[in-house]
């Protein structure tokens, strides 16, 4: 097999040349696929890697010679040796791999890079991705990179920062109630949309490279243990994964390091598994952290693997162990994760103080994500600070005042010219402003104006024997507000 040749294969019915079905596995048994490829430069590696990022170690990926790569600059991330949170913490080396600094600020883009190079090189004209907000921002990002259309389909539960950077990259969304519906929806798509899942074979191999660049900041000597969060279990897998590799090309000893997972109170499927426990989801704990909150982990079969061989281990924490994390990593180091990825954190803490992990081990704490993309945790961090909390309330009421429509400002301009009443307002719309809507939606941007305190209700007059109309004046806050958004003079 020449290296040109990257073959997918089924893991579970060993089928191979596989096309990746709608959830991004085989289509024949479901079972997880991989991307193999025999890459003769591997074979005899003398450990010399060269270029940025990822592409670094692109004799040990996936990847056609003649291939060019569709980057922003994903990997390369920088492993800190921690300040002061070691210290808190107890412990004396400790490091810290800040992958919030990927170009859509989550470590998944390592691996949307390359699913993305397959999508373009098989011919695909998009890609689609369900549910996982900081996938479908990352796949989005890559889509518009490559100049592909991204379809996404979400969930309400979205993160809101994860789903304006969807929107910004100019995604397709559709808008699902559940997991089923978003897998129905995306086995609807034809056959030019490839699906990118957080298991599909080559993000895979693309989130290996975490592993890899681990091991060669530490210049070979891989740490005692790697710590991090795991939603499908796919990046704690594939982090070993490329440890082992390094190990069959006599870079590394893989057999030091310890693989230690976190997962979240109410959805730890995995932890159960390993502590042969039986599994019990509880949906109703979980209103943070959902990126990892994974009911049926696609990867714990491997996951498990890799931590059993390893001699890791694997730990919940609950929402206020994860608010407290992202506080304290923000605090000493510098960093701000979401509470996704400051699992890790919670997840050493926890296991520092219970004493299963030594204090003079040299841990790597992996921190997945940004916290700028998930406001829960933020807005909650405010409660403590009343000033920084009145800022954020005003900023919320100007953004609101900003939502408020061309229509919405067209009503209220014509009732800062003089009081009027709902039918009237609806003519002068039409005849004035060019504005043709219904009477019934004049009612309703009325009351909605009434809601936001910007007109009231002034007087009630008797048209006719039978009718009565409500007359509506602005108030000061909605005269304040047509003050400052004063229509600009025309251009001279
Ligand atoms: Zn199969």
């Amino acid at each position: 097999m020449e290296r040109e040749e990257v073959e997918i294969v089924c893991s579970s019915c060993g089928a191979r040349g596989v096309r990746v079905g709608p959830l991004g596995t085989c289509q024949t048994c479901g079972g997880i696929l991989t991307a193999e490829y025999d890459n003769p430069e591997a074979r005899d590696h003398k450990g010399v890697f060269e270029g940025e990022g990822i592409w670094r170690y692109s004799s040990l990926l996936p990847i056609r010679p003649k291939s060019v790569p569709i980057s922003l600059g994903e990997g390369g991330t920088t492993l800190l040796r921690s300040q002061r949170l070691g210290e808190i913490l107890g412990m004396s080396k400790l490091l810290l791999k800040n992958e919030t600094t990927n170009p859509t600020g989550c470590f998944v883009d390592r691996g949307t890079a390359l699913e993305m190079i397959y999508a373009r090189d098989s011919d695909y004209t998009s890609v689609a991705c369900a549910l996982s907000g900081n996938l479908a921002a990352s796949v989005a990002a890559y889509g518009a990179r490559a100049g592909m259309v991204c379809r996404a389909f979400l969930k309400s539960n979205v993160d809101l920062g994860k789903l304006y950077q969807i929107v910004a990259y100019g995604a397709k969304i559709t808008h699902v109630t559940d997991e089923e519906e978003a897998h129905r929806a995306m086995a609807r798509l034809g056959d030019e949309c490839h699906p990118i899942t957080n298991h599909s074979p080559f993000f895979l191999e693309g989130i290996k490279t975490t592993g890899l660049e681990i091991a060669e900041q530490l210049k070979w000597q891989p740490p005692d243990r790697i710590v991090i969060s795991i939603g499908t279990g796919a990046h704690l897998a594939m982090i070993w994964r490329g440890l082992k590799e390094l190990e069959k090309l006599g870079l590394i000893d893989a057999s030091k390091t310890s693989m230690t997972g976190v997962q979240i109170e109410g959805c730890a499927p995995i932890v159960e598994a390993l502590e042969n426990r039986e599994v019990r989801y509880n949906d109703s704990k979980i209103s943070l952290a959902r990126e990892i909150a994974i009911q049926h982990p696609q990867m714990t079969d491997r996951a498990i693997a890799a931590i059993r061989e390893s001699d890791g281990t694997a730990t919940a924490v609950g929402e206020k162990d994860m608010v407290e994390a992202v506080q304290l990593l923000a605090r000493a180091e510098g960093i701000f994760a979401e509470p996704a990825a400051a699992a890790s954190v919670a997840g050493l803490r926890k296991l520092i103080e219970n004493g299963f992990i030594e204090r003079d081990e040299r841990v790597v704490c992996v921190i997945t994500g940004t916290g700028l993309k998930e406001p829960i945790a933020s807005q909650k961090a405010l409660r403590k600070f009343a000033g920084a909390q009145r800022i954020a309330r005003r900023m919320e009421r100007r953004i609101r005042m900003l939502d408020i429509g061309s229509t919405k400002e067209a009503i209220l301009r014509l009732i800062g010219s003089g009081s009027d009443y709902g039918y009237g307002i609806w003519r002068k719309l039409k005849d004035d402003s060019g504005i043709s809507i219904s009477v019934v939606s004049v009612y309703q941007h009325l009351s909605e104006l009434e809601t936001a305190e910007l007109i009231r209700k002034e007087r009630v007059e008797s048209s006719t024997a039978r009718r009565k109309r409500v007359i509506y004046g602005l108030t000061s806050k909605g005269q304040k507000f047509l003050e400052q958004n004063e229509e600009a003079p025309p251009p001279r």
